[in-house]
């Protein structure tokens, strides 16, 4: 595996309360997930392009009304990998991680269900397959997240670059219709709005909430951290969101935009306490 993501990152962890290791941990993961996706891109390079435009001009999320197509195979590979890895990583979830991949090649485990119940926000069906296994259904859907994610971002990456998001005026995914609490202020000035779940970015007004739109000076603040020029962070009194501003002119552009959001994980701890934002 090559060492350049990990070189590159490693400048972060001066600022990121967590310690080496576990971000190792993470770094790994990502490489691995960025692996799986750059194979993936080829299944979605038969777009209807037609209809993700008449899909995005109508304001609404592609993949809200297109479904995202996830082959069963690739989807057990991915599942293998990731598994496997956190196994070798994570001495903790050695066992469950074991039961999973265990599950999942006696059949046991059916990861096409499994995939359909995550794909449509079925919780409880997450929770039967985990108790079916005997495992902690929180890893079992932490493990899940981190498979399909990859095929969202080779979908978006499709999207992105076959149709583009000119005229996306939403604070939300234009792929995957997540929120983000990333903005990135480019070199040049302009600014954009990226998706910590499947990588879109698109352009999105400074001085403006992703999450209810609102741009009235008077119930909206955005700062600089005072020593730390490199991040500000947008608070909505409107709507009672944050997010966080990374800016380039300043912080440059080694780190790959995929950790900013860890890289700002500071601003979400001063802002919510250490609760999960
Ligand atoms: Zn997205
Ligand atoms: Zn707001």
């Amino acid at each position: 595996m090559s060492s350049s993501l990990k070189d590159r990152v490693r400048r972060i962890y001066p600022d990121v309360p967590i310690d080496e290791n576990s971000l190792d941990v993470f770094v790994g993961l990502v490489e691995i997930q960025e692996d799986i996706a750059s194979k993936l891109s080829g299944k979605y390079s038969d777009l209807d392009r037609e209809k993700v435009r008449e899909v995005l001009s109508q304001g609404k999320p592609v993949l809200s009304v297109m479904e995202l197509r996830i082959d069963d195979d690739d989807f057990a590979s991915a599942v293998k990998r990731i598994a496997g890895y956190l196994r070798e990583e994570l001495a903790d979830a050695r066992e469950g991680l074991s039961k999973v991949i265990e599950a999942q090649e006696s059949g046991q485990l059916n990861l096409s269900e499994l995939k359909g119940a995550f794909m449509r926000g079925d919780v409880e069906a997450v929770h039967e397959a985990a108790s079916r296994v005997g495992v902690d259904h929180e890893m079992l859907e932490a493990v899940v997240a981190w498979a399909v994610q990859p095929f969202f971002q080779a979908f978006s990456e499709s999207v992105g670059s076959a149709v583009g998001f000119e005229g996306w005026e939403s604070g939300r995914c234009p792929v995957c219709g997540s929120f983000t609490r990333v903005e990135v202020v480019q070199p040049d000035g302009t600014s954009l709005l990226r998706c910590q779940f499947c990588g879109a970015e698109w352009k999105y007004p400074e001085g403006k909430c992703p999450y209810c739109g609102n741009s009235d000076k008077s119930t909206l603040m955005v700062l600089g951290l005072e020593e730390d020029k490199r991040f500000g962070v947008g608070i909505c009194r409107l709507c009672g969101n944050y997010w966080k501003i990374v800016d380039e002119g300043v912080a440059g552009t080694d780190v790959p935009r995929r950790f900013y959001d860890i890289w700002t994980l500071k601003i979400d701890l001063l802002l919510t306490g250490g609760r999960k934002g």
